[in-house]
């Protein structure tokens, strides 16, 4: 089967243009720069480049802010307190406290004192209440950037099946919130499966759509995937590549050669969900802002 890309760098790319254009219009009029916080606690390899890829495109779209380094021996407590500093400072429109923290602090309590205004990862209680119920409110990034996509590329997921592989808070769970609700994207029949789902081929062969977000390189493969199926891989898993300098290269959840040739749709790992992802963080700041300024 012919397949098509789920371009997410070159979509990303053309919103990013948009949001910098805007941008460049508010600090024209004499406004001031929307801005982003990221709290970064600690020295886990993969959080440092996802949070220095943040803070670049945000500068690229001319957002101010800056990313706070934390020692990886900060306590609840004192890094509750800089939560709270930040959530008082009317010049900081959005801020993210990157995952997973050190094991001695409890994530939903540091994510429960973010304030909602300011909750650009759409992950405080308050913004995950509203999402359930369909109300207006900030949307977690990776789910809200795949359904960014699907939008773009105009697919009419009404009645489709799809099949969520994942519950985690940040995507399986709110992805499948999303495309169960009423509206284009979304509309669908929506099955999550999970580390203790029984034989979950059984449900990807039936589906239209899967998003497969586990984190287990090339879980997915051609004979658990139907013909014309959309696939979306959420996945980022680095595996050994000795004939790259780097020694290794990045995966997505899906075994890609094999699953493609079957797919109507997919999307590439790199350049699929992930620029989605920090594209959606982005405007959701620019909403954030404009929220404030209205
Ligand atoms: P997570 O570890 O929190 O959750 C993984 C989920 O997979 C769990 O709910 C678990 O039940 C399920 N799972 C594990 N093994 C399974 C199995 N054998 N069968 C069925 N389900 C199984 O992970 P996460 O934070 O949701 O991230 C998932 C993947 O997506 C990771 O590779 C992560 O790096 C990537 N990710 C990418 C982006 C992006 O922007 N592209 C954003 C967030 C996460």
């Amino acid at each position: 089967m012919e397949y098509r890309l789920l371009d997410g760098k070159a979509t990303a790319a053309r919103l990013r243009a948009e949001i910098a254009a805007e941008v460049e219009q508010i600090v024209k009029n004499g406004g001031r720069r929307p801005a982003l916080t990221a709290i970064l606690v600690g020295n886990d390899p993969a959080s440092q480049t996802y949070v220095a890829n943040k803070d670049k495109s945000c500068k690229e779209v001319g957002f101010a802010g800056d990313v706070l380094r934390l020692p990886e021996t900060t306590t609840q407590e004192e890094l509750i307190k800089i939560v709270n500093d930040i959530n008082a400072n009317s010049s900081i429109d959005g801020l993210i406290v990157q995952l997973p923290l050190p094991k001695h602090i409890n994530p939903q309590a540091v994510i429960a004192a973010i304030s909602p205004d300011k909750d650009v990862d759409g992950f405080h209680p308050q913004s995950a209440g509203k999402m359930m119920l369909g109300e207006e409110t900030f949307l977690p990034a990776t789910p809200m950037g795949i359904m960014t996509l699907l939008k773009e590329y105009k697919i009419n997921t009404a009645g489709m099946n799809c099949v969520v592989l994942g519950r985690s808070n940040i995507v399986g769970r709110p992805m499948a919130n999303l495309l169960s609700q009423k509206g284009i994207p979304g509309d669908c029949t929506v099955t999550m499966c999970h580390s203790r789902t029984k034989d979950l081929a059984k449900y990807t062969r039936e589906a239209d759509i899967i998003v497969a977000a586990l984190g287990i390189p090339n879980f997915v493969s051609a004979d658990m995937v139907k013909e014309g199926a959309i696939i979306v891989d959420v996945g980022i898993n680095s595996v050994e590549d000795k004939s790259r300098k780097s020694g290794y290269r990045l995966v997505g959840d899906v075994d890609f050669d094999a699953v493609a040739p079957k797919c109507s749709y997919i999307t590439p790992v790199p350049g699929g969900v992930g620029p989605m992802t920090i594209v959606s963080l982005m405007q959701n700041t620019l909403k954030a802002y404009k929220a404030k300024a209205l």
